[in-house]
C-alpha cells in the first residue's frame, strides 16, 4: 500500500481545524459527538485520505460514546504504536496510508476477536453501499 507523506502544514491547509487537531495532533472529540450516521452496512473510510478502515458490520454498541468496532476492514488497514500518554499504556491506532491518529485499541471487546478499536467519530466519514 502507498503511503501518503505530507507536511503538517500541508495538511493543516486542506483539512477542517477540528480534523486536522484530533489526525495530527491526537486529540480526542467528546464522546456522544454522534456526527455518525448509524448503520449496519456500508464502508468506514478516513477522513483524512479515504483509507477503507472499518465495515459497518464489524461495529458494535459498547457503551463508550466513541464508534467502536471488532476488527479493521483489512489487517494493514490501520496501524499500531504504543502509546504512553496520561500516564497509562494503550495502543494507538493510525491510518495505515496517510497516518492519520484515529483512536486506542483495547482488549475488552466482543467476539470474534475480543478487541475494541475505539474511533473518533470526526476521523471516519461512510460510505452506503
Ligand atoms: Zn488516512
Amino acid at each position: 500500500m502507498r503511503k501518503i507523506t505530507k507536511s503538517d502544514e500541508e495538511w493543516k491547509k486542506e483539512l477542517d481545524p477540528k480534523l486536522y487537531h484530533i489526525a495530527f495532533e491526537k486529540g480526542t472529540e467528546a464522546p456522544f459527538s454522534k456526527t455518525l450516521t448509524p448503520s449496519k452496512d456500508g464502508i468506514h473510510r478516513c477522513s483524512v485520505c479515504g483509507n477503507e478502515l472499518f465495515s459497518a458490520k464489524a461495529k458494535f454498541e459498547s457503551g463508550t460514546g466513541w464508534p467502536s468496532f471488532y476488527e479493521p476492514i483489512k489487517p494493514d488497514a490501520v496501524e499500531y504504536a504504543e502509546d504512553r500518554s496520561l500516564g497509562m499504556v494503550r495502543t494507538e491506532i493510525t491510518c495505515g496510508k496517510c497516518g492519520a491518529h484515529l483512536g486506542h485499541v483495547f482488549d475488552d471487546g466482543p467476539k470474534p476477536t475480543g478487541k475494541r478499536y475505539c474511533i473518533n467519530c470526526v476521523s471516519l466519514g461512510l460510505e452506503k453501499k
